[in-house]
């Protein structure tokens, strides 16, 4: 999958191309195509934003730099997101959506107050928000939504790993997670994940994704206890007492 990111900060992205997204794209498996939208401006000193008509605070981004970038992409008809508050809130149906597209995905980032909605129009632009708060600028959301999405395509993590035994994926929040030493201040590993027993610890787990879900996120409960038609006799089990 290739993914270009219109940005006026390439230089912030370096924050996500270590790790998993370096290894991905060492790899093949992802290419990241960072273009600085300044590049693209006619304008004197490369100026890329401009006073909003009609008045009002702050600086607009200019329609001009960012069409001669994606021209010089060639992605028209592609997929084209613009990370911005006023978008859908990403969830983990988008994110797969976008992780099977299998196709060129384009973000630009805003800045400033944003962007001149020309842009948006004729590149039909699909808005896409991470939250409802407000960032400085695209750069961070689009490092999220990349994150979220390259975690999900095949290849990328590690054989051992799986995107959907995590939270959310999975219907249910993540049990809670140890690791050396056994006991640490005083508070020591619940003896259960000691024992070797993988039917128990499987259980243990399972219910401490329930209890956890239940209290923290009732809506997923909710859904899960719903949807879950494939559940052994020991796990409807521990979900019965949850529920009581
Ligand atoms: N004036 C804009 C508004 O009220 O909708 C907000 C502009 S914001 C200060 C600057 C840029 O940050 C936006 O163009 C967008 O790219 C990005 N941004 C801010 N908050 C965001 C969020 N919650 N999700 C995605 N992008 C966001």
């Amino acid at each position: 999958m290739k993914i270009n990111v219109l940005t006026l900060f390439p230089e912030m992205f370096s924050a996500v191309t270590g790790s998993i997204l370096g290894k991905a794209a060492e790899k093949g498996i992802l290419e990241l195509n960072f273009i600085n939208i300044r590049d693209f401006s006619r304008e004197k000193r490369d100026k890329a934003d401009e006073y909003p008509f009609g008045g009002g605070p702050g600086m607009v981004m200019l329609a001009d730099p960012i069409f001669n970038a994606l021209e010089s992409l060639g992605v028209e008809g592609k997929k084209i997101l613009y990370m911005s508050p006023r978008g859908r809130i990403l969830n983990e149906e988008k994110i797969k959506e976008l992780a099977e597209l299998n196709d060129e995905l384009t973000i630009l980032c805003g800045h400033y107050e944003g962007v001149d909605q020309r842009v948006l129009d004729y590149w039909n632009m699909e808005e896409v928000s991470i939250g409802d708060y407000v960032l400085t600028g695209g750069e961070l959301p689009a490092m999220v939504l990349i994150d979220a999405v390259a975690r999900l395509i095949p290849g990328v993590l590690a054989g051992e790993e799986s995107a959907m035994e995590e939270s959310i994926y999975s219907g249910l929040l993540e049990y809670p997670q140890y690791t050396k030493p056994r006991s640490y201040r005083g508070m020591d590993v619940p003896e259960v994940l000691l024992n070797g027993n993988h039917k128990l610890i499987h259980l243990w787990k399972f219910e401490q994704s329930l209890k956890l879900t239940k209290e923290v996120r009732p809506d997923l409960f909710e859904e899960f206890v719903k949807s879950c038609d494939d559940l052994s006799k020991d796990e409807q089990k521990v979900l019965e007492k949850i529920m009581k």
